[in-house]
């Protein structure tokens, strides 16, 4: 992977350091040099499974075990995980700047330890999370049961009958996380799209941009006038619509581009 000149990350810097609402939008590249596999690219799969073959309802609905076992080995692999430059310099800049919104598809709370790190006012509310949380369950019943909680402990994915149920209708307990094919929290759609919408910049950093309606965050922010950085460790869809479009690593150039 070749850095990209000094210039180049200097432009960037300026266009973001002149924002008064910044918005950054990131995906799974942003937690890669902590130790968490993204979905696609090396290292992306489990049990030559792909993602999209076991985050699903369907996948739920037919093998709940298997399903189980999976977050089971993505939680246990995330808890190993800290934070990374990346993360801290977003968190760092996100506390001392009020104006600024962080917006994730990660579901690996990464970005909510380093604000807490940070220090950051506002708690891990600073942090949009689209997607879910990997340290969550709700009811496979919701929105029919209203079941939710914060869930850590490990899960027994032996068999259905270990498997976590619920406590008021004795249904399953699924991850709180945003499967393919399910819609986004509405309260997070709407946090996020309006931060784009009035976003002055905009650092988008490792999503490889084909998950939908999320990929549209920073696109939109584009659309509506914010210049828009990318830091990625190759092209995307998003590249076209770059001010500034930096290949490289998430942890190297982020702290490089944003006031601590
Ligand atoms: P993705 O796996 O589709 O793409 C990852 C992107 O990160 C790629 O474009 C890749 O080039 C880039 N990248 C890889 N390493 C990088 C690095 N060190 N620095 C900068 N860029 C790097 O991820 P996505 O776009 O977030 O979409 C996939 C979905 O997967 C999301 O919905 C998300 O919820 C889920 N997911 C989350 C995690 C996590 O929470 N950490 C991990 C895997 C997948």
């Amino acid at each position: 992977m070749t850095t990209p000149a000094d210039a180049e990350v200097g432009r960037a810097r300026a266009l973001l350091s002149g924002a008064r609402r910044l918005l950054v939008f990131t995906g799974a590249g942003v937690s890669a040099e902590s130790g968490v596999p993204t979905f696609r690219g090396a290292g992306g799969m489990w049990n030559a499974m792909r993602a999209e073959e076991l985050a699903t309802p369907e996948a739920f609905a037919r093998d709940p075990r298997l399903v189980w076992e999976w977050y089971g080995w993505r939680r246990e692999l995330v808890a190993r995980c800290t934070p990374n430059a990346a993360h801290d310099a977003i968190a760092r800049h996100a506390a001392a700047h009020a104006g600024t919104t962080v917006v994730t598809q990660n579901v690996d709370g990464l970005h909510q330890r380093a604000a807490q790190a940070a220090g950051d006012p506002r708690g891990t509310a600073s942090v949009v999370a689209l997607h879910g949380t990997l340290f969550g369950v709700r009811c496979a019943r919701w929105p029919a049961c209203s079941t939710r909680a914060p869930h850590d402990a490990p899960v027994d994915a032996t068999d259905r009958a270990t498997l976590p149920h619920c406590d008021a209708c004795g249904a399953l307990l699924r991850p709180d996380v945003v499967w393919f094919g399910e819609a986004l929290d509405p309260a997070d759609l709407d946090a996020a799209f309006d931060a784009a919408q009035h976003a002055d910049a905009c650092l988008v950093v490792g999503t490889s941009a084909l998950v939908q309606p999320a990929a549209s965050v920073a696109a939109t922010a584009a659309r509506a006038g914010a210049p828009l950085v990318e830091v990625n460790a190759e092209a995307t869809p998003l590249s076209s619509l770059a001010a500034v479009a930096l290949r490289g690593r998430a942890a190297e150039l982020v702290p490089a581009l944003l006031d601590p």
